[in-house]
């Protein structure tokens, strides 16, 4: 018995020192630490974290796993998170990440009905279809970027996260804002001029036809570790290059630009493009194997089949996104 008190009071003693611990820690912070971590008991899904102050600077909102296959962007965001955090460094304005599909994040998959990347139009913002998921998660997305857009004096930024089925090549794709444009120059990796408006119905290209700065940015193979480092890499210079974190404070930031300019291969930093293989259905759709992003290829070049029919390239360029996973509306696209 005397044994069973002595184990009760050593436990008990733990527990204390453990919540105290945690209040410290918690509580005893800077106050961005305190704003995230009750958002983070509020809403556990949604948030991955927030942090600054909204009056002092520019609103930057990133979206992670707009896609749910696609989650590196949510370990990047946590990382980011928490070294601003570790190392105290001072956030100018308010940095907010957010995970996009939820469903398809939790199933893994691309999305559960329909692709949430290919929703953002008013009508869909007005939809009451409960029959497809996603548009449940369209309207909380959008409700949250509202908010956080219209509580900013400053500049609003939204940066959406993804990785693709090709096995490389990363890119940033820009609104047509000028202010988006200097930050996706700013980052090092070819930009591709025009895919963003015309790629349908993206948060992008909705949310810049509304007039906010907005930028894609994809960071690698959907599998590959690389694609976590890379898109690391662009937060620390998106967020110094948007004005929310002095690049003095940054351990390291040289080689998070060294990093991108590498990944990007010496390849021409602004590209426009010329062509897009749209697809009505991708169960038919066999891309040829070993096709990466940027990769050279010439016109008459046998580049997949659809319905048992050669896809030939119909000009030179350089191949972009090329489809590798049997779901998805564009089979590749052409750059120069
Ligand atoms: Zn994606």
């Amino acid at each position: 018995m005397a044994a069973l008190f002595w184990i009760y009071s050593f436990f008990d003693v733990w527990v204390l020192i453990f919540l105290k611990r945690r209040f410290i820690i918690d509580f005893s912070e800077t106050s961005y630490f305190c704003s995230r971590y009750m958002r983070e008991q509020k809403d556990q899904q949604r948030y991955i974290g927030e942090m600054g102050l909204p009056e002092s600077g520019p609103s930057i909102i990133i979206i992670a796993g707009m896609h749910g296959n696609e989650p590196a962007g949510i370990y990047a965001s946590e990382y980011v998170f928490d070294f601003i955090r570790k190392n105290g460094l001072k956030v100018n304005g308010f940095v907010t990440a957010l995970k996009g599909n939820l469903p398809a994040i939790q199933k893994n998959v691309r999305f559960v009905d329909k692709d949430l990347n290919r929703l953002w139009t008013d009508e869909y913002l007005q939809s009451d279809d409960d029959s497809v998921r996603e548009i449940a998660e369209l309207k909380s997305l959008h409700t949250e970027l509202n908010r956080l857009c219209q509580q900013t004096n400053g500049d609003c930024l939204l940066l959406d996260l993804h990785t693709f089925s090709a096995k490389s090549g990363i890119f940033a794709m820009p609104s047509g804002q000028t202010h988006a444009r200097k930050i996706a120059g700013d980052l090092g990796v070819p930009f591709v001029n025009r895919l963003a408006q015309v790629l349908p119905n993206t948060a992008v290209n909705y949310y810049g036809s509304k007039g906010i700065d907005t930028l894609a940015f994809e960071a690698g193979n959907h599998e590959a570790h690389e694609s976590v480092d890379n898109m690391i890499s662009a937060l620390f210079v998106t967020l110094v290059s948007a004005g929310c974190l002095d690049e003095g404070n940054i351990p390291g930031i040289d080689n998070h630009r060294n990093r991108l300019k590498q990944t990007a291969n010496g390849l021409p930093q602004k590209m426009e493009l010329v062509y897009r293989f749209t697809l009505e259905d991708a169960s038919q759709f066999k891309m040829n194997p070993g096709y990466t992003n940027f990769q050279k290829i010439t016109k008459g070049e046998h580049l997949a089949n659809l319905n048992g029919e050669k896809v030939l390239a119909p000009l030179d360029g350089y191949m972009l996104m090329p489809l590798y996973q049997k779901i998805g509306s564009d089979g590749f696209f052409i750059v120069k």
